[in-house]
């Protein structure tokens, strides 16, 4: 497939993303304003919280139904065009390519009218991070997708794959056939795959983009914060690749939201949930995808988010470094995934 990667049709593609993919966004503005638009949101948000931990919903016994496996609905898993999520499919409007390739995800993530309409706790994040790095030796892929936790919706994404500097270029073919040859996405990893610097670099610029981060204070995020299924991405993979790729560790990734722990604290649950499989496996959710495929991975994750979300919790940073240094980290709850 022929690459386009010029920067406009990047944001006509996610211009499309949002119009198509999350109906709710088109009331609101391209860029986001801090307060909701939704004035039920406004007035929950001014409401204080009482201790919510003090009885969380159970977990359920009976799978509830999703759009992911509600039958007759029109709606049918495909795997998504992974080249549409790095703003680079030329098939946009090719039927035959639609019929085999998403590019609209939205159906997985719309909560139900009645989990949409239950009282929310006011949460102390306008937007989450939902991001899973995937790359043990170096980070191979990247994927991030945005949540708005007032409209309780996934906003939008940004998926790269990534090439490792410090390795030889058969090495790499090896790392990459095995990685990614089982799920038939190694030719698109080689078409699209950029160096680590280079997707740190976009990933600010559509931090940018969504008036999440700004460059010349260089400093936390605004008004978001990283969700991961544990504590490795942000707290030893990141650091270990800015090492390798020779750049200082953006002060973005000095805090985070581990996901686990959040779950633990909040179901407390009979058995530990260790990992996606099982939190999903409790919350009764079909897994979707290639489990280990990042993109995939990460659409799963945000659904236990915004499942979690609609259950009334709410989800605070959980870990933190010490005056940012890599190598000492300060975490929120006593009871957590060891
Ligand atoms: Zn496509």
């Amino acid at each position: 497939m022929a690459l386009s990667s010029s920067r406009s049709s990047f944001l006509l593609l996610h211009q499309r993303f949002f119009m198509r993919a999350v109906p709710v966004f088109n009331s609101l503005p391209r860029r986001f304003t801090a307060k909701s638009s939704n004035p039920k949101h406004t007035v929950l948000r001014s409401i204080s919280i009482q201790n919510h931990s003090s009885s969380p919903p159970p977990l359920p016994t009976s799978a509830a139904p999703s759009p992911a496996t509600v039958s007759g609905g029109g709606y049918r898993w495909k795997p998504m065009c992974l080249y549409y999520t790095q703003g680079k499919c030329t098939k946009m409007d090719d039927p035959a390519h639609l019929q085999v390739f998403n590019h609209d995800c939205s159906e997985e993530f719309r909560l139900s009218e009645g989990e949409l309409q239950r009282e929310h706790n006011p949460q102390k994040f306008d937007y989450l991070l939902v991001f899973d790095l995937e790359g043990k030796v170096e980070i191979l892929e990247f994927p991030v997708l945005l949540i708005d936790t007032r409209t309780m919706s996934v906003v939008d994404l940004f998926h790269r794959f990534v090439r490792p500097t410090a390795m030889s270029e058969q090495r790499v073919d090896e790392y990459i056939e095995n990685k990614y040859g089982k799920f038939g996405v190694d030719r698109v990893w080689h078409d699209t795959a950029l160096p680590f610097v280079e997707v740190v670099q976009q990933f600010e610029d559509w931090l940018v983009q969504h008036c999440l981060w700004e460059k010349k204070h260089n400093g936390r995020l605004n008004r978001a914060a990283f969700v991961t299924c544990g504590n490795w991405d942000v707290k030893t993979q990141v650091p270990k690749q800015c090492i390798v790729s020779k750049m200082k560790l953006p002060p973005y990734f000095n805090e985070w939201i581990n996901l686990k722990d959040v779950y633990l604290n909040f179901y407390n649950p009979k058995q530990e949930a260790r990992g996606m499989r099982t939190m999903m496996e409790q919350l009764k959710m079909p897994m979707l995808g290639s489990h280990h495929l990042g993109i995939d991975d990460t659409r799963n994750i945000a659904r236990i988010v915004l499942r979690m979300l609609a259950d009334g919790a709410v989800i605070p940073v959980t870990a933190w470094r010490d005056g940012g240094s890599s190598e000492s980290v300060n975490f929120l709850y006593k009871n957590r995934i060891r």
